[in-house]
């Protein structure tokens, strides 16, 4: 029994580590697996152990995905003219969740910063230029958080951008100062990018 009480506990360690979690979350969710573990923790345990080996960024926008090429840069049906550049993941899942944006994706994986040693190259940022001069992109719109590093990062990239036949854009009002998209709700996320404008 020992030996089982430690794996248990080892296991809501690992459980607690999650965002919005606790151990007191922890704890709950790993009884209520165990009391169904043929329905849930046998089933989750299996789908976990395959996207961790299927799991990667898609080598066209960042997104990650279980395919090399991700859904979306991989649907016949999205508007191919349009990118829109997001931080995180967490943003390009916002926007899909407002349901209003049918273009294409840049994920940047982060903001430029100089003090954590990530530039352009690590975000992606070269890519980004290519294939806006390549697939003469008519629209790139900068949906980034509105805190200081994103907006700096912001500026960086329509910098970056400003020799290509692309129009630059940005997200407009309902975006508050300092929020982060993956915090808005769906409606202000699509009325925000409705209402976006020319860098
Ligand atoms: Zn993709």
């Amino acid at each position: 029994m020992a030996s089982d009480a430690t794996g248990i506990e080892a296991l809501i360690e690992l459980m607690a580590r999650l965002p919005g979690l606790g151990p007191r979350s922890a704890r709950r969710a790993v009884l209520m697996m165990l009391k169904k573990r043929g329905q849930v923790m046998a089933p989750l345990a299996q789908a976990m152990a395959q996207v961790a080996l299927t799991a990667r960024d898609c080598h066209i926008c960042g997104n990650i995905s279980t395919e090399e090429t991700c859904p979306i840069c991989a649907d016949p049906a999205r508007a191919t003219g349009t990118i829109c550049v997001v931080e995180d993941v967490a943003d390009l899942w916002a926007l899909e969740r407002g349901g209003v944006f049918k273009g294409r994706y840049h994920v940047l994986g982060g903001t430029l910063s100089a003090l954590d040693a990530i530039g352009p190259d690590e975000l992606g940022i070269p890519r980004l230029a290519r294939r806006v001069a390549d697939q003469g992109i008519a629209e790139v719109i900068l949906a980034l958080n509105a805190t200081v590093d994103g907006q700096t990062t912001a500026h960086y990239i329509a910098d970056a951008l400003a020799g290509t036949q692309a129009e630059i854009t940005t997200l407009a009002q309902g975006v508050p100062v300092g929020g982060e998209l993956d915090y808005l709700d769906d409606g202000t996320i699509g009325a925000a990018l409705r209402a976006r404008r020319r860098v």
